[in-house]
């Protein structure tokens, strides 16, 4: 695609990137086939390609309105048009870049711009959000079913092994997911306490910063970003040999903290070996598997589970298969699902921010997932978790807390 960008981004560090870029799309419209938006609302605008063409356009200097800055928003970052696209057109990149310029030029209606930061302020703060959830279950009958459907019950999280081997591990655990589903953590140390690795948490760190960032808050994120750094490096200089990210959106993001930092001086060096040490649970499990298959009861009868694949895993962090694998290798019956690719509509806070389109996605991958009638959902991330939980009574899990309660502690003799 030819470009002629305007003076004041032909020479700065993201109008460079914006510009090879737009350069790589050949304008096919292939991605278009596969976007969840432009399936539902039939307007080429609400698609990657319509968007890479407004984008263009705000690069190229011209008029810039709020109906610019609605298609943006309503796109999901799900990726599914990056897993599509035959010319490798890095979208996402594109889209933070020009979410931005956007929004330094249009802002945001002051009801908007309320709610985004009470979202940040709610999410972000564990104490805050935690105290939320407790009032919010004990009034949960008293508040109308649509939003009384969006808080999940309690649960307890079992023992949290005590450190016992050489080989050691960092549990990143977020913002919302300790208050919401402590288990996945604590399931995902199990595991690795069989395989002989002591997974540790790291007080001082939370939110990967997923939530600023989407929301446009850069340096909101970038401090977000640094202050893990700092609270995690103690034990990377000690020799950790992973930081174990167990919901996918957040995998993404410090996967990508090395982009993300990589023109700040003080944090690119550091920000680059974090995303290197970062792993989904499914890379570890995979790559220990020998070790795994002898601890796995296969006596207990399989269950019928219907896995949906989050987008942050398929196509953002590009694992595909391997969860799958597992769930059968464990002894249980793998569900068909229509439509694998398309998303559930959670999209970190896009259920809230766009709640019609969220909930039309969210019907229709829940009319997939149940379609054999599954026992259980199984996940990979806590926004996909909640949001699918809030709209069906089988049970919806993270696939290790299922992969937990198949291990024994001792290998089995066969
Ligand atoms: S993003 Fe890729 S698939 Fe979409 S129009 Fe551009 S080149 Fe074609
Ligand atoms: S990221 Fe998802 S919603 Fe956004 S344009 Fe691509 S396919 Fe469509």
């Amino acid at each position: 695609m030819q470009t002629n960008l305007a003076p004041e981004y032909r020479d700065t560090r993201e109008g460079r990137e914006a510009d090879a870029i737009l350069r790589s799309c050949v304008h096919c419209g292939f991605c278009n086939a596969t976007c969840p938006t432009y399936q539902l609302l039939g307007d080429e605008l609400d698609g990657p390609r319509g968007r890479i063409y407004l984008m263009k356009q705000v690069l190229e200097g011209e008029p810039v309105s709020a109906k610019t800055q609605l298609h943006l928003d309503r796109c999901l970052t799900c990726r599914n048009c990056e897993t599509t696209c035959p010319s490798g057109v890095q979208y996402v990149r594109l889209l933070d870049i020009g979410r931005r310029l956007v929004e330094m030029k249009v802002g945001r209606a002051p009801a908007e711009a309320a709610q985004r930061w009470t979202l940040r302020r709610a999410l972000l703060s564990k104490g805050m959000f935690g105290g939320a959830l407790t009032v919010g279950r004990l009034v949960k009958g008293l508040l109308p079913r649509e939003l009384g459907e969006r808080i999940p019950s309690g649960e307890s999280s079992g023992a949290w092994p005590a450190p016992r081997h050489a080989r050691k591990a960092l549990i990143m655990e977020g913002c919302v997911q300790p208050a919401l589903k402590p288990n996945i953590d604590a399931a995902a140390a199990r595991v690795l306490d069989r395989i002989g690795i002591s997974a540790v948490r790291v007080p001082g760190a939370g939110c990967c910063g997923a939530l600023s960032h989407h929301l446009v808050a850069e340096d909101e994120a970038r401090a977000i970003v640094r202050r893990n750094i700092d609270a995690w490096w103690p034990l990377v200089h000690r020799g950790v040999e992973a930081i174990v990210v167990t919901a996918t959106g957040c995998g993404v993001m410090v996967k990508d903290y090395g982009h993300f930092l990589a023109y700040d001086a003080a944090y690119a060096a550091k920000a680059k070996k974090i995303s290197e040490l970062a792993r989904d649970p499914i890379e570890i499990v995979t790559a220990e598997w020998k070790k795994i298959a002898p601890r796995i009861a296969m006596d207990q009868g399989p269950q019928r589970i219907a896995f949906h694949s989050p987008c942050t895993l398929q196509h953002g962090l590009r694992i595909r298969g391997q969860v799958e694998e597992i769930l059968l290798a464990i002894g249980h019956s793998l569900l068909p699902v229509a439509d694998t690719h398309l998303c559930c509509g959670s999209a970190g806070t896009y259920s809230v921010l766009q709640p019609a389109i969220a909930n039309q996605l969210k019907e229709s991958k829940l009319k997939a997932l149940t379609a054999s009638r599954p026992d259980v959902i199984a996940t990979a991330n806590i926004g996909c978790l909640t949001h699918l939980q809030s709209g069906t009574e089988v049970a919806v899990k993270h696939w290790i807390e299922i992969l937990d309660t198949r291990m024994f502690e001792a290998p089995r003799s066969p």
